[in-house]
């Protein structure tokens, strides 16, 4: 029995997936008259790809990973829910994750009715190998590791994810969301060593394209069937796949646009780390910075009032009298800082 065979839903297994007509018949023809479609030329009157082949295809050179290892979602967020749906058995299966941590992974639990085991992030930032191996039985499916991590732009040490990889029974989750930020390589080269390896990436950070809601899960030939037998069958909408494929073959700007995030991401470590009201600042590997101050609420009303919006993670566990900031133009970042200046003189006599 393979490991997804072990891993996956009884029900899931079972299933007998929805044929679409995309499904039914591909190829060559003058005329299509299977799909209940509108004839006339819209540029969109005809549905799209379930499969996203020509996008996948441009992506498996991109990332030199084979096109039937990818599976591509509506956001990353429902790969996440897919993997939710496919692996865990609502009321008795459970997962683990490392706060603080993205919230989706808790909120995709909870509607799906699988337990969520938490085990805090040592200092906010090392794995607590002892703990998981602690709070992981035969019924944990899922351990999501969050590298770089949000919203603490730490990362995790690819010899700690391989450790894991081997020590846990279930399926690893490494979300690199932030990866194009990082120093640090992608697990995507530990792909086909470890079965039980998934990696989500999205095009909503470095790419550009949060608007277009596309994300990527890479995993086994056999996890990624199971995830495209459980998905709606058009979920990825032809303007998504035009645009990511556009993106795509323009990759140049965004090298670019990610050069000028990790210049303005130093402005601003420095600035914050030599302004009198900052505590601490976390070390960033991602295009946003996390920063500890005596009145996380004070500087955060003072920040609105003056049209500067930043994520208060002040009462996430672990991250007490945080702001988060996300990096953005030059601009941005020097009106930011005004006004994090003006704040510092107010506060501090
Ligand atoms: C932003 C983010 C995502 C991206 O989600 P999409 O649904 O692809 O927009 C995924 N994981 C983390 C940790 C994030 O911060």
């Amino acid at each position: 029995m393979s490991l997804i065979d072990k891993l996956i839903r009884r029900s899931i297994r079972d299933l007998k997936p929805y044929s679409s007509a995309r499904d039914e018949f591909q190829g060559e023809a003058t005329t299509f008259l299977d799909a209940n479609e509108s004839p006339f030329n819209t540029g969109l009157n005809r549905y799209p790809d379930p499969l996203q082949k020509e996008l996948k295809l441009l992506l498996s050179k991109e990332k030199s990973v084979s096109a039937d290892q990818i599976m591509l979602g509506n956001g990353s967020d429902e790969v996440i829910d897919l993997l939710f749906r496919a692996f865990c058995e609502p009321g008795k299966d459970n997962v683990i994750v490392l706060p603080p941590t993205y919230g989706m992974y808790s909120v995709c639990a909870a509607v799906n009715d699988v337990e969520v085991r938490e085990v805090v992030l040592i200092e906010g930032e090392r794995v607590d190998l002892k703990g998981i191996e602690a709070a992981a039985d035969g019924n944990s499916k899922l351990l999501f590791l969050c590298s770089p991590n949000n919203p603490t732009g730490s990362i995790i040490d690819i010899n700690v994810i391989e450790d894991l990889l081997s020590a846990f029974s279930g399926l690893v989750v490494v979300d690199e969301a932030y990866i194009d930020f990082s120093s640090t390589p992608s697990c995507l080269m530990l792909l086909g060593k470890h079965p039980n390896l998934v990696i989500l990436q999205t095009f909503s950070k470095a790419w550009g394209l949060a608007g277009v809601r596309l994300g990527v899960g890479y995993g086994s030939v056999e996890l990624i069937d199971v995830l495209n037998k459980i998905k709606p069958p058009y979920n990825v909408n032809q303007l998504t796949q035009r645009v990511v494929m556009e993106a795509l073959r323009n990759k140049e700007q965004v090298e670019s646009w990610v050069t000028a995030i990790l210049a303005q991401r130093e402005v601003l470590e420095l600035a914050l780390s030599q302004s009198p009201v900052v505590k601490k600042v976390w070390g960033p590997e991602a295009n946003f910075i996390l920063f500890e101050v005596g009145d996380p609420d004070g500087l955060y009303e003072a920040l609105v009032n003056n049209g500067v919006i930043v994520r208060n993670r002040s009462r996430l566990k672990g991250c007490e009298g945080c702001l988060r900031i996300t990096v953005g133009t030059m601009e941005e970042n020097l009106r930011f800082l005004e006004k994090l200046n003006e704040y510092a003189k107010e506060v501090v006599v």
